[in-house]
């Protein structure tokens, strides 16, 4: 108890006790209204600073969701054009890259299940760079994100294709379409019917040939997306690492084993053995070609699934390590 109060109190009861009566209550008022009037003031302090704190909290809201749309915008922009395929002349990003979603759920780009025909792989000494879905002439094919249209022409092997460029820098290519019903430029909507499937360009059979690109960079479809009937995205954060933009790491054939990479270090360790194409030349022969990249010939026999007494062709193509 502090002194003054002590004096209060003495003050109070000798007031009483000698019948003071009226200037004791008038004592206990006055307190009362000082404490009364302290109370207020500190409320009224401590809702000024909250009101304060709301106002930092709003501003700092405005100004992330400000540079999310900005950031949104420049993958919108960046290298922009309705005339190139490759909108990215040379190869502008380097691995691992990073990439986020606004979501988990992608749609699925046709109506009934999907039913993969080929993956996106080495296939026939060539890279197949996207994923072969089987559907029947006519079928509409949805845009998986939301997005921009960037690229609507028919596009050498691809036939009539369109490049769908989405918010995180992310690229969709549909292919072998048979009538595309979008324009240029336009603003698409997850789900929205960008065209009907078929087979131009260089297809047998009616399918949709669908990549996914990040600054031109072929990713495995199967390492983003997972095409089950679930329609689900692998994670709203990822690391892409070499092994899944470069398709001699896949085949063609197999559904391959994914595993997603949360962190840059992960994805880094996991593209430490890169497997490389090479040509082979005029002179060649696999002990030299083994000598020459530090590998067994055994190894690379059983990479290309080759025997050892096989013949050489001169540009034939064979896969190595690194
Ligand atoms: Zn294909």
């Amino acid at each position: 108890m502090s002194l003054k109060k002590f004096l209060n109190i003495v003050l109070l009861t000798t007031l009483i006790s000698i019948g003071f009566k009226a200037e004791a209550q008038q004592l206990i008022y006055s307190t009362k209204f000082k404490n009364y009037n302290a109370e207020q003031k500190k409320f009224n302090k401590a809702l000024e600073e909250a009101r304060l704190e709301l106002e930092r909290i709003e501003a700092e809201k405005k100004a992330r969701e400000a540079a999310i749309k900005a950031k949104k915008m420049a993958f919108l922009n960046e290298n922009w054009s309705n005339k190139k395929f490759f909108a990215y002349d040379r190869k502008t990003i380097k691995e691992p890259f990073h990439l986020e979603f606004d979501t988990l759920n992608y749609t699925s780009p046709i109506d009934k299940d999907k039913v993969i025909t080929s993956r996106f792989g080495w296939r026939k000494g060539r890279a197949h760079n996207g994923i072969d879905i089987d559907l029947i002439k006519g079928d509409s094919i949805r845009a998986i994100l939301p997005g921009k249209v960037r690229y609507v022409k028919w596009h050498g092997g691809h036939g009539r294709t369109v490049v769908v460029r989405h918010e995180n820098g992310l690229e969709t290519v549909y292919a072998h379409m048979t009538k595309q019903l979008v324009k240029e430029n336009q603003i698409v909507k997850q789900g929205d019917v960008l065209g009907t499937g078929g087979v131009t360009g260089n297809a047998r059979g009616s399918h949709l040939h669908l990549e996914v690109r990040y600054k031109g960079q072929p990713i495995n479809p199967e390492y983003l997306f997972d095409f089950s009937d679930k329609n689900e995205i692998r994670a709203k954060d990822l690391w892409v690492s070499r092994k899944y933009t470069n398709a001699v790491n896949f085949s063609s054939r197999r559904k391959p084993k994914i595993a997603v990479h949360s962190t840059k270090e992960e994805a880094e360790k996991s593209s430490k053995v890169q497997k490389k194409i090479y040509r082979i030349r005029s002179g060649d022969t696999l002990s030299k070609i083994a000598y020459r990249n530090n590998m067994s010939i055994t190894q690379i026999c059983k990479l290309n699934k080759i025997s050892r007494n096989k013949t050489l062709r001169i540009g034939q193509k064979l896969i190595l390590i690194e």
